[in-house]
């Protein structure tokens, strides 16, 4: 039989390379925690209007991107590209706001978009993020951009930039999408089929459209930033002082662009330097989604998030990464009945918190003794015939290959003073 493959673009992530994961969403769990933030899982599959509605029908995830398709019964379903859609879809659907004034939450997991797979990109990723719901204030803005910088700095990424721009709010953006119509009509030649199209649905779009030439177009094209309107702008100004007081520094990068639809006023990304990725990568994106909640048919509620892609960080944390693994002890059974005793003597370890192997079949010491070699155990139990005759194992020290004689009862101390 010929052998089946993992789906293009999506990766499986093997033991060896697990405990850098554990370490990335451990130090994330641990770091949104103090600030009170709140697990909350999803489901992979949403109704596909969620994200038609949520990041916006003209958006490259949405058009090109996303893995949608009709199930048996003929629901229109979508495995979800991003997180936050979901996460305000649970909000509004459990009415969470009528419990707290503000939530915080945040989550991890997988996210698929049909992308050219490339270094750091994939078609199956994960996501973590997390969303401030309920807080229209500035300092709240400030907050959340401060805890995605010390969370990269608690993974020992110090060398990072936080870039910071504004959309604005309806006003602003109602103003500043007729001139950017303006610009891009007198340019209209130089733009891409999609931008044509683009120019008249969502004209903003044609900004993060990926082809050169539009490119080349965006980079020249009049900022939303100077359109702001005068609460918009305080608001931004208001941002920055509040980061400053933080002692947070960043950019402002009027020419940002992010590719979803839902961003009001302020927007950011964290940058990092990297020789895997390329000079810069975006870790963190992210920024203020006011109207998403009632787009999505709740009250009218104010909301700032961001995420970031875990494995573009993890490429970034090179080998620096690694969680602490239990030390382990090795129980080798020898002589008759050697299996079993072997299995209840790692029970009763386990049960004092100790990681304890063991073997599953009656094979020599020798082998046994390679084997506890190889997880790198601190210790071997030996569960002979003889020694449990009088009560006791042996115990034998890999670090000095010593071995001695203890009363079972005495085992359990002497692997807890070992770890
Ligand atoms: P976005 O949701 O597009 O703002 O992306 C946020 C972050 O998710 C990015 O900075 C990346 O780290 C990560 N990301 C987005 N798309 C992919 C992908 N196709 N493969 C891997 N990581 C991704």
């Amino acid at each position: 039989m010929n052998q089946l493959r993992s789906v293009k673009g999506m990766h499986d992530v093997l033991p060896e390379e697990t405990p850098r994961w554990h370490f990335l969403e451990n130090t994330y769990r641990d770091l949104v925690g103090l600030y009170g933030y709140r697990e909350i899982r999803t489901p992979v599959l949403e109704p596909l209007e969620l994200f038609v509605r949520g990041i916006g029908e003209a958006t490259d995830i949405v058009e090109k991107e996303m893995y949608a398709f009709e199930d048996k019964g003929g629901d229109r379903l979508a495995l979800r590209p991003e997180g936050t859609a979901s996460v305000i879809r649970a909000f509004v659907q459990h009415g969470l706001h009528a419990q707290e004034p503000v939530s915080k939450l945040y989550y991890i997991g997988p996210m698929f978009r049909r992308e050219r797979p490339a270094k750091g990109r994939f078609r199956q990723f994960y996501q973590a993020g997390a969303e401030l719901i309920g807080a229209a204030e500035p300092i709240a803005d400030a907050e959340i951009i401060d805890m995605a910088a010390s969370f990269l700095k608690a993974l020992g990424i110090a060398d990072v930039c936080v870039q910071l721009s504004s959309l604005g709010d309806r006003e602003s953006r109602l103003a500043y999408r007729g001139a950017l119509v303006e610009f891009l009509e007198k340019r209209k030649e130089e733009l891409c089929g999609d931008c044509l199209r683009r120019l008249s649905v969502n004209p903003l779009r044609v900004l993060d459209c990926k082809v050169e030439a539009c490119r080349a177009v965006a980079s020249t094209a009049p900022s939303v930033m100077g359109y702001l309107s005068a609460d918009a702008a305080a608001h931004f100004a208001q941002v920055r002082r509040a980061l400053e007081r933080f002692k947070t520094p960043h950019e402002v990068a009027p020419g940002m662009v992010r590719g979803l639809d839902y961003y009001t006023r302020t927007i950011f990304e964290i940058q990092g330097r990297s020789e895997v990725l390329g000079a810069q990568a975006t870790l963190v994106g992210g920024g203020r989604y006011d109207g998403l909640v009632s787009e999505l048919g709740g009250p009218a509620t104010p909301t700032i998030g961001f995420a970031f892609g875990l494995e573009r960080l993890l490429l970034m944390l090179g080998d620096n990464a690694a969680a602490a693994t239990q030390r382990a002890v090795f129980v080798a059974g020898v002589g008759d009945g050697g299996v079993d005793r072997a299995h209840d003597i790692a029970r009763s370890l386990r049960a004092a918190g100790c990681r304890a192997e063991v073997v599953y079949s009656a094979v020599s010491l020798k082998s046994q003794l390679k084997r506890a070699d190889r997880i790198g155990a601190i210790g071997v139990v030996i569960a002979g015939e003889d020694e449990a005759a009088r009560g006791s194992v042996t115990w034998r020290d890999m670090r000095d290959g010593t071995q001695i004689e203890l009363p079972i009862s005495e085992l359990t101390a002497r692997v807890e003073a070992m770890q």
